[in-house]
């Protein structure tokens, strides 16, 4: 007998047949002699619809608002995928996040899963229920409901199965597993078998959404492996785990993020200090930055450009305008018609020449890089966000060649 966790994504419960499809999954597992514990999302595009029905009440609401609705989303998943269960004649509970002993950060909208409390899931599995679980959701310490940050089910997945030692952890999707590029984008993408924590870890912060990248850290904290696969076709899917070195591969996947703005600090003194001072500012505003990029000091100034998250871009403006002409800067331009486009393989820390052939791709296409920044198994390069679905066919193409005609 084992403990098995599974996660159900938004397309995986978006009507009543898919619904009875996971309570099939489900409940063949059980009858195996398994403890089941399910995890769901929102059905379909229901949490982005509730965030429409939200802006036409109050484009500005307070994200504590913000949460109380959106954690709604989860809670009808969670009950109706229990009837489902119910009808087909299985013993079966939902729990809200907060039941199921998710206790989070304070911060709405964003929060952190601080620990997982699972007295009540023990309870239930005890009684031999199946416990189905709301993704995405829990509990503060002012004892308000909070979200985890846009596609968290998968987190709240991989920290009950941490928490409960569970013997399996599957996150059902739409796609077969995890891809070398978006397999609803590009044309001869291929299926991984297998792909390292960190790899995946890259991908997913890099835009590959199919795992939110908080899960990864998570599983690979707790040494979780994953399972990635699809809820409609029954076949293999992708196993996440710690890298062994027979799998090194020079490339494993292309991920696109177009979420991204870039912000140019136009004419700034060329003396010591100034990075440290704006870099420093926006920290304190909680805004990540990533790219960056100086020009050299040419007559006295010199330029600084950087990326934020789009949802940051605002907060930075706001903030840089006074701030950049206090410091003697002449301007504060800024572009959200860009997107970053990067590939990752933990083979090419060994393998001078990859950023050569990914430059190639990207000139064979005509496309020109805007800036480019490199770790020891990701390059990525910021481009114009029109050109973003080539780029990623291009650079696909370049590595990937020889598997697509396999
Ligand atoms: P779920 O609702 O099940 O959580 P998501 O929409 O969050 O599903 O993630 C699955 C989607 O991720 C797929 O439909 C696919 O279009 C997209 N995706 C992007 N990059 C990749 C990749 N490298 N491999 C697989 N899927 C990817
Ligand atoms: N329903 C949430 C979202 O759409 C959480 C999730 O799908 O994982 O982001
Ligand atoms: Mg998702």
């Amino acid at each position: 007998m084992s403990l098995i966790v599974q996660k159900f994504g938004g397309s995986s419960v978006a009507n009543a047949e898919r619904v009875f499809n996971v309570a099939d999954i489900v409940t063949s597992k059980y009858k195996e002699g398994n403890d089941l514990i399910v995890v769901v999302s929102a059905q379909g595009d229901t949490t982005d619809d509730l965030i429409a029905k939200a802006k036409e009440i109050n484009p500005d609401a307070s994200k504590r608002e913000m949460d109380m609705l959106l954690t709604a989303g989860e809670q009808m998943s969670a009950s109706l995928l229990a009837m489902a269960i119910e009808k087909l004649g299985f013993p079966v509970v939902s729990l809200l996040g907060w039941q199921a002993g998710f206790v989070t950060s304070s911060a709405y909208g964003n929060a952190r899963i601080k620990r997982v409390v699972p007295d009540r899931i023990r309870k239930e599995l005890d009684k031999k229920n199946i416990v189905v679980v709301t993704g995405f959701q829990g509990l503060n310490r002012y004892d308000d409901m909070t979200t985890l940050g846009r596609g968290g089910s998968d987190t709240s997945a991989v920290a009950i199965a941490a928490v409960m030692h569970a013997d399996l952890c599957q996150i059902y999707t739409d796609v077969e597993g995890v891809f070398t590029a978006d397999p609803r984008k590009v044309p001869g993408a291929k299926k991984l078998s297998t792909i390292s924590y960190d790899e995946m870890l890259e991908l997913a912060t890099l835009g590959a959404q199919v795992l939110n990248n908080r899960s990864v850290e998570m599983a690979k904290k707790y040494n979780i492996e994953l399972e990635v696969l699809s809820s409609l076709s029954r076949v293999p899917g992708t196993i996440v785990k710690e890298e062994t070195k027979v799998e090194k591969m020079l490339i494993s996947g292309v991920a696109k993020d177009e979420n991204i703005a870039r912000i140019s600090i136009i004419g700034v003194p060329d003396k010591p200090g100034l990075a440290f001072k704006i870099f420093s500012k926006l920290s304190a505003k909680n805004i990540n930055v990533d790219i960056i990029l100086q020009s050299v000091g040419r007559n006295g100034t010199k330029d600084i450009s950087f990326t934020v998250g789009q949802d940051n871009l605002k907060a930075a403006i706001e903030m840089l305008n006074p701030y950049a002409e206090s410091l003697g800067a002449s301007s504060v331009v800024y572009d959200e018609n860009v997107a970053k486009v990067s590939i990752v393989g933990a083979g090419m820390e060994s393998h001078p020449g990859v950023a050569a052939e990914m430059f190639e791709a990207m000139f064979e296409a005509n496309i020109n890089i805007q800036m480019i920044s490199t770790s020891e198994i990701k390059i990525s390069v910021l481009i114009a966000a029109e050109d973003a679905d080539k780029a990623v066919t291009a650079v696909h193409n370049k590595f990937f060649a020889e598997a697509m005609k396999a």
